[in-house]
């Protein structure tokens, strides 16, 4: 049989068991195991299968174990994906000569002991590692924590991994545009809650990515993420604060990976900055966003779609609940504190939602002398705070007061109890942060 050909039965068979394995196993003993290489003999009837195991002898010795004993069953699964006339038979044996194990622990223990932010290219080795992975956004998700995410499982998938996207709330209105978003759950298969790299995209705490989130052990957690005050919850934590979007901390990655920027993903990083810039409007808007921009354009992504599915295409009942917001906004501080409240009854009135709410801060933010503004948003589990300051006052910290999070010029919070105290707890957190 030609060279080649087998070549490609290996690599198809290699894919195949690598998620096979990630995603069907459930044995206890199966530890952090990576398919490294596939050798299947001329006449197609045995395929040695080499792996690489992270930790000690023991690990290896019990993984292999169980990989023996799947071995009947994940010919079985082989038969299904790779269209042979003869499924080999599998022969597991552990691959310690690429060092792939080793090389990995370093990677760990190397990032963990570095308190320093890890490099890009440190952050790629430890993602090669694994085989399956499931990308979170956070609650009331925006174009930056669903577009970064989207855009590494897309590029990861194009690679043959295992993909899904963890998202508790539902892909808003206006982001469905993007690619793979018929594939966001809330709903993980439990093979990927026990094996995948959760991958937590624009989040300073777990907490974000709200209370259905499955617990998932540290060291199955990496975290990218441009947020000052980020907890650095993962076992790899790539934090850049002084990045516009957690969408251009992917796009490193990216590059770092030497991946294809396709025009879909394009697209979903795009979608990341135009939402954290506002549309190129805030101050984090730096030249190097504009020049990251312009590959992004270059590479295919669909600027004028994304621009008119971010900032234009507003439902009617977003108009009116706009207008409702605005007319009723109020001006304190001597004009530095500008703020308004949308409520249950002005929703039901319009028949409007929280993804109609989205504008009504810039507006506030945009008037003449206002250094903060606030939008409280009132649901039945609590108020929701938006905040934005014009640059003097770090709302980030104001947020951070009342168990908040977010930048220096745009930051939230949720507070549980009555508006009324929402109001003057907020008030009273942005002038200890210096608002007078
Ligand atoms: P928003 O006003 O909802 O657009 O949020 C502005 C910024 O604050 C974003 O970067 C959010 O990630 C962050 N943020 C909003 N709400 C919270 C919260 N409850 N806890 C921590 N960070 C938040
Ligand atoms: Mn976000
Ligand atoms: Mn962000």
């Amino acid at each position: 049989m030609k060279q080649e050909r087998l070549g490609r039965i290996d690599a198809a068979i290699q894919r195949a068991l690598a998620n096979a394995i990630s995603t069907q196993l459930t044995d206890p003993r199966l530890g952090f195991t990576t398919v490294t290489r596939v050798e299947t003999a001329a006449d197609l009837k045995t395929a040695k299968v080499y792996v690489s195991v992270i930790g000690d002898r023991h690990a290896a010795r019990l993984t292999l174990d169980a990989l023996t004993h799947a071995a009947g069953f994940l010919r079985g699964e082989l038969g299904h994906a790779v269209d042979l006339r003869h499924t080999p038979e599998l022969l597991f044996i552990e691959d310690r000569s690429t060092e792939k194990a080793i090389e990995m622990s370093k990677t760990l223990a190397q990032l963990a002991a570095a308190p320093e932010v890890p490099t890009a290219e440190q952050v790629v080795a430890f993602l090669q590692h694994w085989d399956s992975f499931v990308f979170v956004s956070h609650v009331k998700p925006d174009g930056d924590t669903l577009g970064a995410g989207l855009a590494l499982g897309l590029a990861l998938r194009a690679q043959g991994k295992t993909v899904a996207y963890f998202q508790q709330d539902p892909v808003p209105r206006n982001l469905r545009f993007l690619a793979d978003t018929d594939k966001v759950s809330r709903d993980i298969p439990q093979a990927l809650v026990d094996h995948a790299l959760w991958v937590f995209c624009d989040m300073s705490d777990a907490g974000r990515a709200g209370e259905y989130l499955p617990e998932i052990p540290r060291e199955r957690i990496l975290v990218i993420d441009h947020h000052l005050g980020n907890t650095c919850f993962g076992a790899v934590n790539y934090i850049l604060t002084e990045e516009c979007s957690t969408g251009t901390c992917v796009l490193h990655l990216l590059k770092a990976m030497q991946a294809k920027i396709t025009p879909e993903i394009a697209t979903c990083l795009l979608t990341t900055i135009m939402t954290d810039t506002g549309g190129f409007m805030h101050s984090n808007t730096t030249a190097s966003v504009l020049a990251l921009s312009a590959e992004l354009i270059e590479a295919g992504a669909q600027k004028e779609e994304i621009t008119n599915q971010i900032f234009a295409n507003k439902r009617f009942a977003a108009t009116r609940l706009v207008g409702d917001a605005l007319r009723t906004a109020r001006l304190e501080d001597d004009g530095a504190y500008c703020w308004s409240v949308v409520d249950e009854a002005m929703f039901a009135l319009y028949g409007a939602d929280s993804e109609d709410t989205e504008e009504i801060i810039g507006h506030l933010r945009a008037v003449e002398g206002v250094e903060v503004a606030a939008l409280f948003k009132v649901f039945p589990d609590g108020v929701r705070v938006s905040l934005r300051s014009s640059g003097r006052i770090n709302v980030q910290a104001a947020a951070a007061r009342l168990d908040g999070g977010g930048h220096f010029r745009a930051a939230g919070l949720t507070f549980v109890g009555p508006i009324e105290e929402a109001i003057t707890a907020v008030r009273e957190a942005l002038r200890a942060e210096g608002l007078s």
